[in-house]
């Protein structure tokens, strides 16, 4: 696997270093907008508000839940290093805070998932990856 690109993960740079950081510490962060009259809160980070293209947006933690708005389970894929782990499941959740997210549920077979069930936060930590801890999500303690 060594030499091979990966495509699951952006690289780390000097504006996304905090979120990384964060995620290997266990907490997801989003960005939210300070500008008046906005306050969106928006994910993957962006430096502009997305909504108003403000540059007034902050790094904010999240509680790390949300719900789970459509999913597919991904049974072929060639690109490093998804090959090595079909299927998953490639998921869209709406985290409590707002933003819509992509990212992957385990520890959850395909059967069991549900539109708006909810799920919680995790991480696959990668020691050889481009970034340390990548956030999942995993069905919520005492949902059902
Ligand atoms: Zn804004």
């Amino acid at each position: 696997m060594g030499g091979l690109p990966r495509f699951d993960v952006p690289g780390i740079d000097d504006f996304t270093r905090p979120y990384w950081d964060a995620a290997a510490g266990g907490v997801l962060l989003i960005r939210r907008c300070r500008a008046a009259g906005c306050g969106k809160a928006h994910h993957y980070p962006r430096e502009f508000c997305p909504r108003c293209w403000s540059e007034e947006v902050v790094w904010e933690e999240t509680s790390g839940l949300a719900g789970l708005y459509t999913w597919s389970v991904v049974q072929v894929n060639d690109l490093p290093p998804f090959g090595a782990r079909v299927p998953y499941t490639a998921a869209v959740v709406d985290l409590d805070e707002g933003p819509r997210m992509m990212t992957e549920v385990i520890d959850c077979p395909a059967s069991d998932l549900r539109i708006g069930m909810r799920l919680q936060v995790a991480y696959r930590t990668d020691p050889e990856g481009v970034v340390p801890a990548v956030p999942v999500f995993r069905p919520a303690a005492g949902a059902g």
